[in-house]
């Protein structure tokens, strides 16, 4: 069944539609849409993206504040807890974490002694390094891609080329083994990298395979590269020590009122974890992804208040470690709370509040990845004009970033899955001024909307999403059939 506005009585409509705060375009003024509110959404965000919650990173007391918050609201809303623990899914993990208050790195040369501080050199290696008045050998990087072998064993030293992307994939494909490799990268003076991990996430990514100190510091890194000097160097990197930590994916449930679809399921999720505090400043991450959480806050709270129940069930979860690579997620896909053959859906919100876009203001219109993957961009461009916003297919993003966030972990497992964003790109991401108070609440009031009718629909349709036969979604096609 499609959602119709016209089942509203009269007097409510007029009431509503006062509420309803959007200049131009269409108006909503059904009871779904007017449960949703920019106030309320700037109310959640102005707390979760608070410096009291530190940035909301995998595994911190931050986060765990994060999730105490989320799995309120949901109580207050009247979802059911879907958890192994009420609202909670709680996973045991291992966190690897070294003590940089042990860290040493001290460049000798011209009769010179340099410190190079912690906070300006961002470690690619997992293990404990002691090197000790080792001599350093400097070359050009194209000449040390040539002749990768005759650094082997000692320490080399490259200037970052200014086309880091194709730095990277030299460094994927080098096949020098030095003891150390300190990369000098001058577009930047400090170092962002996180000094901790999730041990059963196993090894590093490809990028960060060889062992490599990113340097910032600028007159450490003209002693380094300056040939003449006979520079040595002295580094102590401390060893990782492990401890036992439990993460916790948030989950509740709307239960659905047909005797039938009511064992079926829709996934409205976002991640609520973020960067966490690097070199002392404090990432808050309102856009990324404090406004897609605080968006599943406010649909459930607004879809749980109708009087009707949708069909289907309606799933609303938040997960932990999207920044770690998608390990919440993941972690839900090998341990399903609903059985994802009936699960028909999954809705992904990331950085859905920030209209300033880096190419261009964008209000009153969405992204979706993967758009032409399956048929729930009909659902959702239906659902949006109902509201005046416009779902677009981003020309190049639209397939980049549909494994960059966490419908990915669905997808893989055959339930049409994308992520829906306004700004895949903005000034702050993954920066330290990511804040709440730079969001526009009334657009994301709005995206919010498209996105609860949609849901509606789906919930409400007998007939389920489905994959499309296109290239692109070959795998999850597949991945689809053998659920049946
Ligand atoms: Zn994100």
């Amino acid at each position: 069944m499609r959602f119709r506005a016209a089942s509203l009585p009269a007097a409510a409509a007029v009431s509503l539609a006062l509420l309803a705060s959007n200049g131009a375009g269409a108006q909503s003024t059904d009871p779904v849409s007017t449960g949703i509110s920019a106030q309320s959404l700037r109310g959640h965000l102005s707390f979760l993206a608070s410096d009291l919650l530190e940035g909301r990173a995998t595994p911190s007391r931050g986060q765990d504040l994060a999730a105490e918050y989320i799995a309120a609201q949901f109580r207050r809303a009247g979802l059911e807890p879907a958890g192994n623990d009420g609202y909670f899914q709680v996973s045991d993990w291992k966190y690897a974490e070294r003590d940089m208050r042990q860290f040493a790195f001290t460049v000798q040369a011209g009769g010179k002694t340099l410190n190079v501080p912690a906070s300006a050199v961002d470690l690619r290696v997992r293990e404990a390094v002691s090197l000790k008045d080792a001599a350093v050998v400097t070359m050009p990087w194209l000449e040390a891609m040539k002749d990768a072998a005759r650094a082997d064993g000692k320490l080399l030293v490259l200037t970052m080329p200014a086309d880091r992307r194709a730095a990277y994939g030299d460094l994927q494909k080098f096949t020098g083994k030095p003891a150390l490799l300190v990369l000098v990268d001058g577009s930047r003076t400090q170092g962002s990298a996180a000094n901790g991990w999730l041990v059963e996430e196993g090894p590093p990514r490809p990028r960060d395979a060889m062992r490599s100190v990113v340097l910032y510091d600028a007159q450490a890194a003209a002693a380094l590269t300056d040939t003449g000097a006979d520079a040595r160097v002295t580094l102590n990197v401390p060893g990782p020590v492990e401890r036992a930590v439990k993460l916790r994916n948030v989950v509740g449930v709307l239960r659905g009122s047909d005797p039938t679809l009511k064992d079926t399921y829709v996934m409205l999720t976002s991640h609520y974890d973020h960067l966490g505090i690097r070199n002392g400043d404090i990432y808050n991450g309102a856009n990324d992804d404090g406004s897609g959480t605080v968006s599943v806050i406010e649909i459930a709270s607004s879809l749980a208040a109708q009087k009707t129940r949708p069909k289907r069930s309606i799933v609303f979860m938040t997960f932990f470690g999207e920044e770690l690579g998608l390990v919440g997620s993941r972690y839900y896909g090998k341990h399903p709370l609903f059985p994802i053959k009936d699960t028909v859906a999954d809705i992904n919100l990331e950085q859905i509040g920030r209209t300033d876009d880096s190419e261009g203001a964008r209000v009153n219109a969405a992204n979706l990845t993967g758009f032409d993957y399956t048929s729930i961009s009909d659902t959702l461009q239906r659902a949006g004009k109902k509201v005046g916003v416009k779902l677009v297919k981003h020309p190049v993003n639209s397939d980049r970033y549909f494994a960059q966030s966490d419908n990915q972990s669905l997808a893989d497992a055959g339930v049409p899955a994308h992520t829906l964003s306004v700004a895949y790109e903005f000034p702050d991401y993954h920066g330290k001024d990511d804040d709440w108070d730079k969001i526009d609440y009334e657009n994301m009031a709005r995206i919010d909307r498209m996105v609860a009718l949609g849901l509606l629909d789906i919930a409400n349709n007998r007939k389920a999403p489905a994959w499309s036969a296109v290239p692109n979604a070959a795998k999850y096609l597949e991945a689809a059939k053998k659920l049946k």
